[in-house]
């Protein structure tokens, strides 16, 4: 890496660790206000589809969604690259691992998605840098930070991904920091191995990953004794939560990453914080007490694609008090799940209700009724029910819970099919409650 582009990295690093504090939530609205301004003004215009309308401020822009940005790929990046050429040359470089290139300087990324065609993501190379200056700094614990700059050490982090791109080889070209990269589709017997000669300080992996791995060291198979765990990709249930922090004696961290960028991460108390220093965050609230939402995002800093408005399908529980930590970006109680793992209930007049996961997940969670794992998704009018090992004292439970979720929604309980338990393969993506198919009517 040249001295340039280490510049731009420690700048980003600099800015984000020192010079983004604000006092107030009000004074960091402000800042937003600010930087939105700006963005408008300046940036906007470099995304052809944008200069078709006339906009004095955010909420006259359309709100974006997945299948709108992909009908309009071209138009919404700066680089004119289209999403034939975009998707030809990720699906090329990711079945050939070879990550490192690039398209006309451009970073290729398609996300992981399970449902529907796969997002993509650009990014330039001053963005890439810029991102990794602003991970580390709030993803690496002081200690790691302080042994790092006083003792020269490198820190060692550890990245399990089902995809690598070139985003996440940037954070190899420090020579403070060490960093190997972990592909899902290698022989998992293989990463074991590599990850026992690494010995990571820094674990950043899918939560069903980390709880592998703890259950790994628990059997006394694995001897990694890392300083900070992270996981990414998925949503982090209780169960694993409470495995790895059993094993490694501390708190998992997460970050939360989309297609449409570095979107939070939990601070050393541990609570999710949206990253509103960097992007700008609007709630469609999605119930009634307005304590869920989807989050409508639009990132100022961003000019290679645009993401402007991007409503995303991710379910944010908000937290309701203010973090111990003194951050005044938006603290996030729970990342439950998406839009379509909200499942159905009917009540006594006939109406739908939905059941939001995180209640569901608590349910099972909370039981006495130790299960191991669980699954629960909606056919239409049907839930059909992992539970455990299916045992009959699983499955009693299981309708216990789901009984006792029905009457404190004043709903009644639906018809329950037991399903046998199926293997994930690793390097998919672990989703515990999912509606399949809506009831019809709702
Ligand atoms: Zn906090």
């Amino acid at each position: 890496m040249i001295a340039n582009d280490i510049a731009t990295l420690i700048r980003a690093f600099v800015k984000t660790r020192w010079g983004l504090n604000f006092k107030s939530r009000a004074h960091l609205e402000a800042y937003q206000e600010r930087q939105l301004k700006v963005f408008l003004a300046k940036k906007l215009p470099l995304f052809p589809f944008y200069n078709k309308i006339k906009a004095d401020n955010l909420q006259q822009l359309p709100i974006m969604t997945k299948e709108l940005v992909l009908k309009n790929f071209s138009e919404l990046n700066s680089k004119n690259i289209s999403l034939e050429s975009a998707t030809r040359f990720g699906l090329d470089i990711e079945s050939n691992r070879e990550f490192q290139l690039l398209l006309n300087g451009i970073t290729i990324g398609l996300s992981s998605g399970t449902q529907g065609p796969r997002g993509v993501f650009l990014i330039s190379k001053k963005e890439r840098l810029v991102w990794s200056g602003v991970m580390l700094a709030k993803a690496l614990p002081p200690t790691l930070l302080e042994r790092m700059i006083l003792k020269a050490k490198p820190i060692k982090i550890a990245f399990f991904l089902r995809t690598n791109s070139r985003l996440y080889s940037t954070l190899t070209a420090t020579k403070r920091i060490e960093f190997e990269f972990y592909d899902l589709l290698d022989q998992w017997e293989e990463l074991l191995w590599k990850l026992e000669v690494q010995n990571p300080d820094v674990i950043v992996a899918p939560a069903k990953v980390l709880s592998l791995l703890a259950s790994k060291v628990e059997q006394g198979s694995l001897s990694i004794k890392p300083n900070r765990l992270i996981s990414v990709a998925e949503v982090l249930e209780p169960d694993d939560q409470a495995l790895i922090e059993k094993v490694f004696q501390q708190k998992v961290h997460q970050i939360y990453q989309a297609t449409e960028g570095f979107l939070g991460i939990t601070c050393e108390h541990n609570i999710v914080h949206l990253n509103e220093e960097f992007i700008h965050v609007e709630p469609k609230w999605i119930d009634n007490d307005k304590t869920r939402f989807l989050p409508i995002v639009t990132d100022f800093t961003r000019t290679t694609q645009a993401v402007v408005r991007y409503q995303l399908t991710d379910i944010l529980k908000i937290r309701s008090e203010p973090c111990p930590c003194g951050s005044h970006c938006m603290a996030i109680e729970e990342i439950s799940g998406r839009n379509d793992d909200i499942l159905w209930m009917q009540k006594p007049s006939g109406d739908w209700k939905p059941i939001f996961p995180d209640i569901i997940r608590q349910g099972f969670y909370a039981s006495s009724v130790p299960f191991a794992f669980y699954k629960v998704r909606q056919k239409k009018h049907i839930w059909e029910i992992v539970a455990g090992q299916n045992s009959e004292h699983q499955q009693v439970e299981a309708v216990r819970i789901c009984q006792s979720i029905a009457n404190k929604q004043d709903c009644i309980l639906p018809a329950i099919n037991f399903i046998p338990p199926e293997d994930d393969p690793i390097f998919q993506k672990s989703r515990r409650i999912q509606c399949i198919e809506r009831p019809e009517k709702q």
